[in-house]
């Protein structure tokens, strides 16, 4: 199968992508199948460039491809995640308690870190809830 290289075409991730215009371009690094038409190729243009650059090499389908049309979904998945909340912190010179994916939290020397499983225990202590426990 006669392939073209789209450098920087992935639109999730920015990677080059690989194919032609019947089977589509791939980015391996997402696994995402795009038409042709979605990036802006349009099969003269394809030609084109088959003809000033020709890649022959084997190229495997992979077996699952999530296909451009689903796109909106995967690009959530790429957005970063939102940290789970494993434990709270204190300062014991302060009186508050944070989530451990706080910002203050992670100001909190290590020496004067209490660390508490849930955030029961923080208030039993007598902590006040910081903004970012909710
Ligand atoms: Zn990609
Ligand atoms: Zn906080």
């Amino acid at each position: 199968m006669k392939l073209i290289v789209l450098e920087q075409g992935c639109q999730i991730c920015n990677r080059a992508v690989k194919g032609n215009y019947e089977y589509g371009l791939f980015c391996a690094a997402c696994n995402v199948l795009f038409r042709p038409e979605h990036l802006g190729l349009t099969k003269a243009k394809i030609e084109r460039m088959m003809k000033k650059k020709e890649i022959d090499e084997k190229f495997s389908v992979p077996t699952t491809v999530v296909h451009a049309e689903t796109l909106p979904e995967i690009k959530k998945e790429h957005e970063p995640q939102k940290k789970i909340i494993t434990h709270f912190l204190a300062s014991k010179q302060g009186a508050m308690v944070h989530a451990s994916n706080c910002f203050f939290a992670k100001n909190i020397r290590n020496e004067n870190t209490l660390v508490f499983s849930s955030l029961r225990d923080a208030l039993d202590k007598g902590y006040k809830k910081c903004g970012c426990v909710n």
